[in-house]
């Protein structure tokens, strides 16, 4: 668990997104911009007060371009280094998580399935498995399953892996059955609520794909077509891999200052969010590699399920959303401040 080297591709890539304003917000003056410099956002109030990132993509740019930029390295390595990857988006609700989160598993799926059918051949065969998970008020659901399914447990095996008993996976082939299989997750995440909206402004969605590649190594295959002689079965090697790609939609980012909030709005919104606030915690210690920070993943529902894709060496990138407009500009802020600190 050293820190081994500065060379690396860096542990959390994190980029801000500036979603257009809505049609009912007519303001022309944003209360925050995307900088001259381009990779900077500042206050059309205050040009003192910018904040810095590796990349931010302003209200005309598409989820293409982002996932271009910070997705698709990630992808790349669990396709070809059975590494495992994480996207993220992060934000007040309302300012574009699905929206972006829905697009990059569109292109992410692409890039998967072009892999795939590019990979396979005699001595390789990849396969891929999709499972759908919800994390409402620290209660796990599986989102495959219609109706309001029972809670799932998260266990670890003996290697620290993460198992979920009765955790519906689907093999998936093409684009069309990983769009399909999303759908039903976002069809069946409004079920069993009373309020719709508090639900899926407070409850996570992980869609996590599961890359299976195996490879026969050649020397073994010839030979067990030459006769097939039990010699030749007997240097047959099958090589399993197997790497995890996860896409989360997470909660809106305003879930977790809810104590802030005045005793009855508090009554009404029920817990802090401690999954979010768990996930910050880990978000900013990988980024800032600030070792002294204590952060127990056994804290929150999401970061146990994510524990493999956030320790060792994983890779993954996080869009923050935040809106232009003028009523959310300290909310927008309070975004802005958790990009900041875990670059
Ligand atoms: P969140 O998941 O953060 O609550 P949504 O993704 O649901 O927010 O976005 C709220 C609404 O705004 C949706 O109707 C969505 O389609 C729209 N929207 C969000 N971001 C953009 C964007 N960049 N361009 C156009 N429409 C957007
Ligand atoms: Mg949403």
């Amino acid at each position: 668990n050293s820190s081994c080297s500065e060379e690396a591709d860096e542990a959390v890539k994190v980029c801000v997104r500036i979603r257009p304003l809505l049609d009912d917000q007519s303001e022309v003056t944003r209360a925050w911009e995307v900088g001259p410099s381009e990779n900077t956002v500042v206050s059309s109030s205050d040009s003192s007060s910018y904040y810095t990132f590796a990349s931010v993509f302003g209200e005309t740019s598409s989820t293409q371009r982002i996932y271009d930029e910070i997705g698709s390295d990630i992808v790349q390595s669990v396709v070809r280094k059975g590494q495992n990857g994480t996207l993220f988006t992060y934000g007040q609700t309302a300012t574009g998580k699905t929206h972006t989160m829905q697009g990059m598993i569109l292109s992410a799926g692409r890039d998967l399935f072009e892999n795939l059918s590019e990979n396979d051949d005699d001595s390789t065969l990849t396969s891929i498995k999709i499972a759908c998970i919800e994390v409402y008020n620290e209660d796990v659901r599986d989102l495959l399953i219609a109706g309001q399914p029972p809670t799932l447990s998260i266990q670890e095996d003996r290697d620290g892996n993460v198992v979920i008993p009765n955790l519906l996976e689907r093999q998936i082939s093409n684009v069309n059955e990983l769009l399909e299989a999303v759908q039903i997750a976002e069809e069946n995440r409004s079920v069993g609520s009373n309020n719709i909206n508090e639900r899926s402004s407070r409850s996570h969605t992980i869609f996590r794909l599961t890359y299976t590649k195996k490879e026969v190594s050649s020397a073994g295959l010839t030979e067990d077509k030459e006769n097939g002689s039990s010699d030749g079965r007997s240097c047959n090697k099958v090589i399993e891999t197997t790497s995890v790609l996860s896409l989360v939609d997470l909660a809106g980012s305003e879930s977790v200052r809810v104590t802030k909030a005045t005793g009855d709005r508090q009554k009404e919104g029920g817990k802090i969010n401690q999954s979010l606030l768990t996930l910050s915690r880990v978000l900013e210690k990988l980024g800032k590699k600030n070792q002294h920070m204590h952060v127990n993943y056994r804290d929150s529902k999401l970061t146990r399920l994510l524990k493999p894709s956030l320790a060792g060496n994983a890779r993954m990138a996080c869009v923050c959303c935040i809106s232009p407009a003028m009523q959310y500009a300290e909310e927008s802020r309070s975004t802005l401040e958790f990009a900041s600190r875990t670059m």
